[in-house]
């Protein structure tokens, strides 16, 4: 599956783009808040990749609420591996929250 190049998030459109390790040096991903563009290292491990784009996904959604830098950034670290987890150890958990079926 390939990465959106394009996600709305709140009244924004964010941009994702996948570039190489020279151009991200040590980042495995980041986010311009200003231009609204969401960065990711192109060849990271398919399972690194993915965690890296929800942590840089969870930026963006704790955006509007004026959190000090390094309390997101903990906040971020701490929620990313467990969202990633609780999603792949319940797969059908994503349609029984956003499906339309009732429960
Ligand atoms: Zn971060």
């Amino acid at each position: 599956m390939k990465i959106p190049n394009k996600i709305q998030c709140s009244c924004f459109e964010y941009s994702i783009e996948e570039h190489s390790r020279s151009e991200m040096g040590d980042s495995m991903g980041d986010l311009n808040r200003e231009t609204k563009v969401i960065r990711i290292t192109k060849d990271l491990e398919q399972q690194v990749k993915k965690e890296t784009l929800l942590h840089e996904l969870l930026h963006v959604t704790l955006d509007d609420y004026s959190i000090e830098d390094d309390l997101e950034e903990k906040i971020v670290r701490l929620l990313s591996p467990r969202i990633m987890e609780l999603f792949k150890r319940n797969p059908k958990l994503l349609e029984v929250l956003f499906g339309k079926e009732e429960i």
